[in-house]
């Protein structure tokens, strides 16, 4: 396994949309891998392919220690309510805001498996779904921060 680069903020792979993955090939498992490590490394709880400059839909979030879902292909089948909380990004070191996000989410995805698998998030799970899969679309979470936070206001 292998530690990879994060991108950060105006680096203009952040800024595309990743392709699907069609057959998931041993490289597919290897950069799964390598992102848990990288996670690991970075203690974030949510990375996507593109922010190590892979442009395929492929997240993994780990908001629990241990339990980490590995999504090949992931997409939102469902949302609602709404919640605003603080929310961070590896890719954007040191900066913090608040974003409006549905509550409850459910997403469908494949798994390393290759089987289709629907997981749903509350909370901070729902948050990790949506600010990763964001992420395949080119979006980052300053795009949808109600209002910045100051240093003083993150513990
Ligand atoms: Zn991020």
């Amino acid at each position: 396994m292998a530690i990879l680069n994060i991108l950060k903020e105006g680096d203009p792979v952040l800024r595309k949309r990743s392709r699907e993955v069609e057959e998931i090939t041993p490289r597919i498992k290897t950069l799964i891998d390598d992102m848990v490590e990288t996670l690991h490394r970075a203690n974030g709880c949510g990375l996507a392919a593109p922010q190590v400059g892979i442009l395929r839909r492929v997240v993994i979030v780990e908001t629990e220690p241990g339990v980490i879902y590995k999504m090949i292909n992931p997409e939102i089948i469902a949302m609602s309510g709404n919640q605003e909380e603080a929310e961070g990004c590896l890719s954007i070191p040191g900066k913090w805001g608040i974003t409006k996000r549905p509550a409850k989410v459910t997403v469908r995805a494949t798994g390393i498996d290759g089987r289709k698998f629907e997981i749903t998030g509350e909370g901070l799970l729902a948050r990790a779904f949506c600010h990763e899969l964001d992420h395949l679309d080119g979006k980052l979470f300053t795009d949808c921060t109600v209002r910045m936070l100051d240093p003083d206001e993150v513990e």
